[in-house]
């Protein structure tokens, strides 16, 4: 898990932006009235806590999400995905570039950084569609809560409730009243 996470600022005008929010943090979401118990609390919804998430509701265990920024983390968002985009488009206008290597006369190479970002974040709202809250919730059953920035103040009682249950107990607190903590 990353030390701090890095400031995320959607583009509204974006198509793919668009998309990519209504898939790790969709901001209609509405969060599950907690369990009074889960077999497992996962804490993070970055690559780890999606694949712990799926793997144990799959072995028919029930659990629990919190993500308190983007579903899929920082490799969706921030690391693996969009950097190999990039690496991808540097690479082409490299073999342009050196095509002469290849017994191919050389093209001029002209990158169009603005094409090139766009086509990154095609590309990753795509590929959040397998890490979205929907499909955690309809897929595989796993209660996702999202938190979102507007709203009210954290619940102290619920993050203590989700600490605890890093250990043995798994108890949530009752519900209703803490679902403020993490929805609007
Ligand atoms: C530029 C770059 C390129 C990379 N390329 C690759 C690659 O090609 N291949 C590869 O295997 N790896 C790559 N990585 C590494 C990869 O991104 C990380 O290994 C991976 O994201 C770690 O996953 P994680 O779930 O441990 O943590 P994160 O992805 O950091 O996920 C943690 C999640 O927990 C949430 N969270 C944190 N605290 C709380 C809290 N208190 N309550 C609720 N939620 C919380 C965060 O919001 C976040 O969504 C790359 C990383 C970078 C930066």
């Amino acid at each position: 898990m990353a030390a701090t996470a890095p400031v995320f600022q959607f583009e509204p005008g974006d198509q793919y932006d668009r998309t990519l929010a209504a898939n790790v943090h969709p901001f209609d979401w509405v969060n599950p009235v907690p369990k009074r118990r889960y077999n497992l609390v996962v804490v993070g919804g970055g690559t780890a806590g999606l694949v712990t998430a799926a793997g144990a509701a799959g072995l028919g265990a029930s659990v629990a999400l919190v993500e308190k920024n983007l579903m899929g983390g920082d490799c969706l968002n921030f690391g693996c995905v969009p950097s190999k985009a990039l690496i991808r488009a540097a690479r082409a206008a490299a073999d342009m570039r050196d095509a002469a290597v290849y017994g191919i006369e050389p093209a001029d190479v002209q990158v169009d950084f603005g094409r090139v970002m766009e086509r990154m974040r095609r590309l990753r709202a795509e590929l959040s569609a397998k890490d979205s809250a929907r499909r955690f919730r309809d897929e595989f059953g796993v209660d996702v809560f999202i938190r979102h920035r507007r709203g009210r103040r954290p619940d102290p009682t619920f993050s203590q409730g989700v600490h605890r249950n890093r250990c043995s107990g798994c108890r949530t607190p009752d519900s209703g009243s803490r679902r403020g903590w993490l929805s609007d």
